[in-house]
């Protein structure tokens, strides 16, 4: 097991109280394996993953339990800079904005170098030449021209790959890419998932791909976690998800998937908003929103239960029969 992220909890302090953003996360991503974590916006999903990573320690954000065991060592409990070096070399995140990612002053060759002279103290001129093999890697067309250029001077698409490029650097056990491609139009998405997606396989990576498209997961994912206030509501591997969703929310987020084959029909749409985080719902969460809701729904919160005696599989629904075979 590469990652194992057990009970995480996380708080937000705020003016208007304390907003309960990651309520008990369990989840694991193994060598080679591609997880995508699925939710609306203030699910909990990035939280969680800056959580991960080591980035959420300043407040107002407060991780207030759990464990975050990677490669069996709790990082939660490491010094900052034992964490620093884990998050270069072992881990890497992508983030959806390239552009405030990015050092708009430095070239990319600059940047991208910067990870070899830093981490591995290599010359100048070697960190160059493998910045150029690492863009070609990413299938930047004239690699060796474009490395002296600046960010701003490339499409959006070509960002993200020089994303792709500095994550892949240190050649890190686990990516975690939050959005990768949620600011790309439709085709360039692809191509850049394609591209996530192939460098993972090869490089024998974790990959926890953190969306709130489910449409864009299809192809690359092996297994889905799908979070709603801060809890994980449903996983499985990813055929299953598709074929027969165990949770209410998750079927209402398939049957929001625009298809080809449905051409001119109306798409369905989860009706209301997700909760805020500082007044979760009582009981299920998703209650106010859940057209299987009934009584006990608001009262008892919902167990993640497994399916079908299956251990790959839970949703955290009293009703996840009826939703199964419905
Ligand atoms: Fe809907 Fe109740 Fe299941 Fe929650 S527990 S998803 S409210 S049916
Ligand atoms: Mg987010």
């Amino acid at each position: 097991m590469l990652l194992d992220v057990r009970d995480l909890h996380v708080e937000f302090h705020t003016r208007d109280g304390v907003a309960k953003a990651v309520n008990g996360v369990n989840y694991q991503v193994d060598a080679g394996e591609t997880l995508a974590v699925l939710g609306e916006s203030g699910s909990g999903k990035s939280v969680t993953a800056q959580a991960v990573m080591g980035i959420l320690d300043m407040p107002p954000g407060r991780i207030t339990g759990g464990e975050v065991l990677f490669q069996g060592r709790d990082l939660l409990k490491l010094k900052e800079e034992e964490r620093r070096k884990v998050r270069g070399a072992e881990m890497a995140m992508i983030f959806q904005d390239a552009l405030s990612a990015l050092n708009p002053v430095l070239s990319v060759g600059d940047q991208l170098g910067e990870m070899f002279t830093v981490h591995r103290g290599m010359s100048r001129k070697d960190a160059r030449a493998r910045a150029v093999e690492l863009m070609d890697r990413v299938r930047i067309p004239a690699a060796k021209e474009r490395v002296r250029q600046y960010p701003h001077q490339f499409s959006g698409g070509m960002r993200q790959r020089i994303m792709i490029a500095m994550a892949l650097a240190l050649e890190p056990k686990l990516i975690i890419a939050d959005e990768p491609t949620t600011a790309l139009d439709v085709t360039v998405q692809a191509q850049v998932m394609e591209l996530l997606s192939e460098l993972q396989r090869e490089y024998h990576m974790g990959l926890i791909l953190i969306t709130h498209d489910l449409g864009v997961v299809a192809d690359v994912a092996d297994r889905i976690a799908v979070m709603y206030a801060g809890r994980i509501v449903e996983s499985a591997p990813v055929h299953d998800i598709y074929k027969a969703p165990a949770h209410p929310y998750t079927r209402g987020l398939l049957d929001s998937i625009p298809r080809l084959d449905q051409k001119g029909q109306e798409l369905y749409a989860i009706k209301g908003l997700p909760p805020s985080l500082l007044r979760i719902p009582p009981g299920c969460a998703f209650h106010p929103r859940c057209p299987l809701a009934r009584d006990v729904c608001t009262t008892d919160e919902p167990p993640l239960y497994e399916i079908e005696g299956r251990p790959d599989r839970g949703s955290a629904c009293h009703f996840w029969r009826e939703c199964l075979h419905g």
